[in-house]
């Protein structure tokens, strides 16, 4: 069932160092990750574990929290130990949450080294003890979090001035031996992260995290996040990704598998190959592909169903798709690889696809 990509087209990867989180590999050849970060308090386990497990329902990889408060660092070792995916600690200011996140077998923590140089300077502390417990360390800026001496030097948040933010904090940590790290460069504009992430691919061989940073809202974000992250995993360049979007965190995760199933990096789920309809449409093929898509939504296997509005193009797509309909006269012509199966009432297209999509995964377990 499902349709895999043809080998051939593939992107090459950049060849990274390869860090565990947990155990999920991330760089060198391992799969390209997919994340989010949980939207709960932290502090509240009960509804962090929960969002947790949707988003690992979804196909995350890796689950960060943030971890503002003593009581969000506290909750720690509970979600740590719950959580079906490796869990990362996201600290900004607080080296003795980082200490904590640690002993609480936290898989990875994210840090700013700028801001825990400037305010107390404990980064060969955090290096010590991350070796210690083998934990890898993510580090890396924002054009928000830039140093001021960077924004004076490059006239704003150019990408060399994230770059070079970024290897100089990658330095702290390396003056004290340690160089367990991840690299995230981010910026609300592709254009400036893609840029910046190619001169860190050419500069260092850390696995980078892709991310455009406030991408927006649901339309528009997953946009963005696609055009970025696109160009660079078309590059070989990209090793874990999060699309930070305006919404639930499983949208995000659906998000990031879709990109990397659409570049072949990911098996797809279910890919629903609809019309977008002309002026010969017999149905409306946009509730319909809507009612297919959720009717689907966590089917077990691999599935390409084709939704066509008329029959110019149906049996012809269908042929590319396990299943596939295509309407017209208040009928819909039920096909599996491009062969009639049969014809049902429009009412009945749903039920007739999932049928035939059940037989189709019983036949595939028999074989
Ligand atoms: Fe138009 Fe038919 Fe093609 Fe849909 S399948 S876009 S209705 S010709």
């Amino acid at each position: 069932l499902g349709m895999p990509a043809p080998p051939d087209r593939a992107p090459v990867r950049r060849r990274s160092r390869k860090l565990m989180v947990g155990d999920v590999p991330v760089g060198g050849d391992a799969p390209v990750s997919v994340q989010t970060m949980t939207t709960t308090r932290t502090a509240d386990i009960d509804a962090t574990l929960q969002q947790i497990a949707e988003v690992t329902a979804a196909g995350c990889d890796l689950v960060r929290v943030a971890v503002p408060t003593g009581d969000d660092a506290a909750a720690l070792p509970t979600i740590a130990r719950r959580s079906a995916l490796p869990v990362i600690a996201d600290i900004h200011f607080q080296p003795k949450y980082v200490f904590a996140a640690l002993d609480a077998g936290c898989a990875a923590v994210r840090v700013n080294p700028g801001n825990i140089k400037r305010f107390d300077d404990k980064v060969g502390d955090i290096a010590r003890a991350a070796a210690q417990t083998g934990t890898p360390i993510r580090i890396g800026v924002n054009a928000g979090s830039l140093d001021q001496r960077l924004l004076r030097k490059h006239g704003g948040a150019t990408p060399a001035a994230l770059a070079e933010s970024a290897l100089w904090e990658a330095s702290l940590f390396e003056e004290h031996g340690f160089r367990d790290l991840k690299i995230a460069v981010k910026h609300h504009d592709p254009l400036t992260m893609i840029a910046a992430n190619r001169i860190l691919a050419a500069r260092c061989d850390y696995p980078l995290h892709l991310g455009v940073t406030e991408a927006g809202p649901a339309f528009q974000g997953s946009i963005k996040s696609a055009v970025a992250f696109g160009i660079l995993l078309g590059e070989g360049i990209g090793d874990t990704l999060r699309v930070s979007l305006s919404t639930d965190p499983v949208e995000q995760v659906k998000a990031g598998c879709h990109i990397l199933a659409s570049l072949g990096l990911r098996r797809r789920k279910l890919e629903v190959v609809s019309c977008p309809g002309c002026g010969r449409l017999q149905v409306d093929i946009h509730k319909l592909a809507n009612q297919v898509e959720a009717a689907f939504d966590g089917f077990p296997r691999p599935l390409r169903i084709a939704v066509m509005g008329c029959v110019v193009n149906g049996p012809g797509e269908a042929r590319e798709a396990d299943l596939g309909v295509s309407c017209g006269n208040g009928k819909g012509q039920i096909f599996r690889h491009g062969e009639v199966l049969r014809t049902v009432p429009e009412s009945k297209i749903v039920e007739a696809l999932l049928d035939e999509a059940l037989a189709l995964a019983e036949a595939d377990d028999a074989e």
